[in-house]
Formats: structure tokens, sequence, C-alpha cells
């Protein structure tokens, strides 16, 4: 029996296992992940998109080695702290106030982007008086209730059990083709009495469908929805849990889409450190909860504070950061769009938008066993998309050009090895 099975074995009950890499990770560091026996791999994961800064990122680690040395307090829920003033001035003065967002407030809601979902779907339910919610095809929000029902893949709302109401579920932007204008096709269903569709509090949104596949909406197609929703009174809420901390080459996705959404959601790489973190951020008339009616015990965690605020100190206070993703996500586009080229022309598919890409194949088996080469070759990689047919390249945004050009080879014997 090797380690690998001996640690499954001790997790036996746990339903808590690593399906695609049968190793076992000791160190991480920037763009790499080390096992336990010293083997280097590029990390095209990012722990699902936590980690845009890379692993211990030596200045987020200074400030919070700092901090813990200064015994800062960790955890005091709702209790004013430093790292929390800190944290709630620096992102209004780097991220808020430079983009022009007007007057917006941040809420904490928990650890995980579920909790900024549910927190959003539920302030729009109260604030409208209706139930009713737009989601999209091949969107994900996350797998708790609320969240899970404005889920579009059936396998994850399936682990229900049972249909989950309140949810009218839409053609994303080009889920027909760009032929067809769903825009059109929802105005007129929103229009219609007849159409059976009740009015809905909101419309949830990811500007890039991160786990459904890659599927990016076009600016025009945002700025119409968010026309819809001004004309059937819902509020817009941009689920940027996965787009947003800078993934797509700016620190919001929708930010250079003139578009201003009431609601946002943030997590994942918001603490820039891999710690659980998640907020809404709303338009300040939409806060109309009481205090405490919306609670929950980990919401802001000081540790996450200092974090985040490090980050968004040390990348976002000028253009320079954005400015590198976005030459490197097209250094990685080209990249895959040569492997396009060589192994699947009319078969393999480049999506999405900045250093959120993925190659679309004919299928999830493909898919699967090009990450599977991948893996054997140093590279760790997952499939998104509801199929699993989508080879999903989310590193952390601080990888080297070298890193990419070792990563794109390795990807490219992979699919070699598969398609070739
Ligand atoms: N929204 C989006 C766009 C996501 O990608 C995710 C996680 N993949 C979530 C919500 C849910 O976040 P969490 O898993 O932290 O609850």
């Amino acid at each position: 029996m090797n380690t690998f099975e001996q640690f499954e074995q001790h997790e036996s009950g746990i339903r808590s296992y690593c399906r695609s890499f049968p190793v076992i990770f000791k160190q991480a560091r920037g763009a790499e992940l080390i096992t336990r026996e010293g083997k280097h791999y590029i990390d095209f994961l990012a722990g699902a998109g936590t980690l845009n800064y890379g692993h211990n990122n030596p200045v987020l680690k200074k400030a919070l080695i700092e901090y813990l040395e200064n015994d800062g307090i960790t955890h005091g829920l709702d209790m004013y702290s430093e790292a929390k003033e800190r944290f709630l001035e620096t992102f209004h003065r780097v991220i808020l106030e430079p983009r022009s967002f007007g007057d917006y407030v941040v809420q904490f809601t928990g650890p995980t982007g579920s909790n900024s979902v549910e927190a959003a779907l539920k302030l729009a339910r109260k604030v409208t008086g209706r139930s009713n919610v737009i989601s999209f095809t091949n969107g994900f929000h996350g797998v708790t209730v609320g969240a899970l029902a404005t889920t579009g893949n059936g396998h994850h709302r399936g682990a229900a059990g049972v249909p989950l109401t309140d949810v009218s579920r839409m053609p994303y932007a080009n889920y027909f083709g760009d032929k067809v204008n769903t825009i059109a096709m929802m105005d007129k269903l929103l229009s219609d009495p007849s159409s059976g569709i009740d009015k809905p509090a909101a419309v949830i949104v990811e500007v890039v469908q991160g786990e459904g596949g890659l599927n990016a909406a076009s600016a025009d197609w945002m700025r119409k929805l968010e026309k819809l929703c001004r004309k059937h009174e819902m509020l817009l809420i941009a689920d940027d849990i996965q787009a947003g901390c800078g993934r797509t080459g700016t620190f919001f996705s929708f930010e250079e889409m003139g578009i201003k959404p009431d609601i946002i959601t943030l997590s994942k790489s918001l603490s820039g450190f891999g710690l659980p973190f998640a907020v809404v951020v709303m338009r300040r008339e939409l806060d109309q909860w009481e205090p405490g009616e919306h609670n929950g015990t980990f919401r802001g965690n000081n540790h996450a504070f200092v974090t985040a605020a490090a980050a968004i100190e040390h990348f976002w206070t000028n253009d320079e950061f954005a400015k590198s993703v976005q030459a490197k996500g097209k250094i990685i586009r080209e990249r895959m769009q040569k492997i396009v080229r060589k192994y699947g022309p009319d078969s393999l598919f480049v999506k999405g938008r900045g250093m959120m890409l993925g190659i679309s194949c004919p299928d999830g088996d493909t898919a699967s066993a090009i990450c599977r080469e991948a893996f054997e070759m140093g590279l760790v990689i997952e499939t998104s998309g509801n199929h699993s047919q989508v080879v999903k390249c989310l590193c952390p945004l601080i990888i080297s050009e070298e890193q990419i050009d070792q990563a794109m080879s390795i990807l490219d014997k992979a699919f070699g090895k598969v398609m070739g």
C-alpha cells in the first residue's frame, strides 16, 4: 500500500477525497506545488481560483506574520477591529472610489462564496418583496440550497434530491450561438403575463462562467442585460466570486463594460492567501437589514482582513499588475490557439477571458485524459463545464512567463498524447 492509499484509508468515512491528483502535497510557493517526496508541479488550479496572488505570497505572508506576532485579534465577530477598519478603508479607497462606484457598502457574509450568494439572493428578495430569481444555463453559484437553486448544473442540483424552486433559468449569452438574441427572448417572456414567469427580484450572472465551462459574456450582452434589469425592475447581481479579484485582467470582471451591478459577490481570492472570506458589495439603499437580522459566526476573520488589505494595497494601487495579467492572458491564449490548430482546428475551441481560459474538447473523457497526462508531466490542471469537457487554466496571476511556457509545453504534449 502506498502512502496515498494509506491516506485515503485514514480518511475513510469522510467524504473528502481527491479524485484527480494521487499525491500528497506538502509545500507551495507562487505558482508551484511541491509533494512530500519533493516533486514540483506547476499549479494551473490555484485553489479553485483562491490564489490569484500565488501560494504563500511573500507580501501577504509578511503582513500576516507581523499581525500574529503582535497578537492581533483573530475573531471578534461584529466588534470593530483595526484589521477590519484597515480592510474597509483600503477596499473603498483603492477599489471602489477610483472606479466611481458611487455609494456602495460592504457586508461580510461568512467564510465561503455560497454565503455571499445566499446573502445577495435573500437581500434581493427582501428589498423587492418578490421571490423568483433569474439565473442562467451553465451558471454556478454554490451548493447551499438557495445558491444551488440558481446553479445550472443538473449533477449538482440533483444532490438536493428534490426540485429547487423560485428560479427561472434563462439561456446565457451565446447559449444558442450568436444568431439568437437571448436578451430579446427574455424581454418577451418577462413582458408577457401568460409566459408563466413570476416577476423576478433579481438576475444573478457570472460575467465569465467558471465552473460552467469558461463561457464569457460580451460587454454588449452585459449592457443589454443591465438595461433589461432596469426595465423590469430586477436587481442585477454580478457573481464575481471566481471572475473577480483580477482574474479577467481588471479587479471586477465587468468594470470596463460600463455597467453597475446592484449587488456584487466576492470571495475566493479576496483574502489573497486562501483564507475563507466573502462579502457582498451593494448599493447603500439596498442595505435594508436591521442589525443582527442577517448574521453568522464566521463573518470577517481578522487574518483575512489583514491579507486582503495587504493584497489590495500591493497589487491594485496602480495598473501594473492588471496590465501584467492582461499580457499573460494573451500569451496563454496564443499558446492555446496553437494547440487548437495543431490537434483539432474543428473540434477544439479556446474559451474565456483574461487569465480565465480553457480549451473546450469534444467530450469530458478526452478533457480528463488530457488533464491526467498533464499531471504525469508536472502540471496540476482540472476540467470544467457541465460535461467536464473544458481543460481549464486557472493559474495564479503572478505566474512567471517561464512557468507559463513550461506549463503550455506540458499541455501541448498532453493534447498530443490524447488527440495526436
Ligand atoms: N459562485 C461562483 C461563480 C463560483 O465559482 C463558486 C465556487 N466555485 C461559488 C459561487 C461558490 O463558492 P464556494 O464554493 O466558496 O461556496
